[in-house]
């Protein structure tokens, strides 16, 4: 394993020395994994947001101002259909946090296994909600959630999210508890972040036994307090992906779209750096505007344009990792 050390000197690697880190990692991914990106298709289901964080225009503080919009259920199944037409069985349902978001979610969810006859891993990222709340989706259906821990300093955290860290990895917690595939993510280039601080997001996601873990540069967006920061490294992020992959081979990693955003081509180096997930947006299109996540100014992921990436690196899609085991456990359950 690496040490700290060596880790914290990795982040700022460039050229030979970088090519080799992203080589060294995609021969992990390929020994775990072989040559497959999971797909993923996402559907936004609100902008509405009860945090404040004060890198994201969702944030509680923008909500009264924003075109605010709630999904109904008929439309996340609608939209789910579309999904399963492409021949995706990932299902990603996102949004800001909110309670309100449950009624609909114990609609959506049981439908959306019927659609799919039970062959569906539903991927929630709704935020903190109560341990019963968490035991209720799961209970109805909902395999795997993602609650990112944005980054592991504390006081950095408490600054940007006005929340605590702690709170946040007791909730990864008792998702895990209650049987959920856990995912967390951090944003790498926020100002006042050490690359120390980046081996701790490392070492944590590690700690923690995440299956899923994201890496996102920091983007500053409009009518947020962090709007005029300086943009974030694509190259340090795509390190930490690289770092990722070696430290845990088994992760799931997506090449987010803030890569892409970032630099053109971003998410291609995400393949590269060992990444092996792709999200499609599909979202409608007067909704993908109002999903405000670095401002209207957003990249917008298509099939197509996975497709032709993950063809170009010479890779396969896949469906879910977890639909076998996920079945096995509630069978066992019965
Ligand atoms: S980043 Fe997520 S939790 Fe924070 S304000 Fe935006 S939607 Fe809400």
């Amino acid at each position: 394993m690496l040490t700290r050390e060596e880790m914290r000197s990795l982040l700022v690697a460039r050229g030979q020395e970088q090519e080799e880190l992203f080589a060294e990692s995609r021969r992990a991914r390929q020994r775990r994994y072989g040559a497959t990106i999971v797909l993923r298709g996402v559907i936004e289901l609100t902008n509405v947001c009860r945090v404040n964080c004060d890198y994201c225009p969702m944030r509680r503080d923008n909500v009264r101002g924003n075109d605010t919009y709630f999904l109904t259920a008929d439309q996340i199944v609608e939209t789910a259909e579309l999904i399963r037409a492409s021949g995706i069985n990932v299902v990603l349902l996102q949004g800001g946090e909110t309670p309100s978001v449950l009624p609909i979610l114990e609609d959506a969810i049981p439908r959306i296994r019927r659609l799919y006859d039970d062959q569906v891993e539903v991927l929630l990222n709704v935020g903190n909600l109560k341990r019963a709340q968490y035991e209720r989706l799961h209970a109805i259906g909902a395999t795997s959630y993602i609650l990112k821990h944005e980054t592991s300093d504390p006081d950095l955290h408490l600054r940007i999210r006005h929340e605590t860290l702690e709170s946040r990895l007791r909730h990864l917690r008792d998702l895990r508890a209650v049987g959920f595939k856990i995912g967390t993510g951090l944003i790498s280039s926020l100002p006042g972040q050490s690359l120390d601080s980046i081996v701790d997001d490392i070492e944590l996601a590690d700690e923690i036994g995440t299956d899923m873990c994201s890496v996102s540069p920091f983007i500053p967006a409009p009518n947020t307090p962090m709007s005029l920061e300086p943009i974030g490294d694509n190259e340090l992020a795509l390190n930490v992906i690289a770092l990722l992959r070696l430290r845990m081979p088994h992760l799931l990693i997506p090449s987010v779209s803030a890569l892409e955003r970032v630099g053109g081509g971003g998410q291609s180096r995400g393949l590269d750096a060992g990444a092996n997930v792709m999200t499609v947006n599909f979202s409608g299109a007067n909704d993908q505007k109002r999903y405000l996540i670095y401002g209207k100014d957003r990249f917008v992921v298509t099939l197509d344009h996975v497709r032709r990436l993950v063809e170009t690196s010479g890779l396969e899609l896949r469906g879910s990792v977890f639909i076998k085991q996920e079945t096995m456990s509630r069978e066992s359950a019965r």
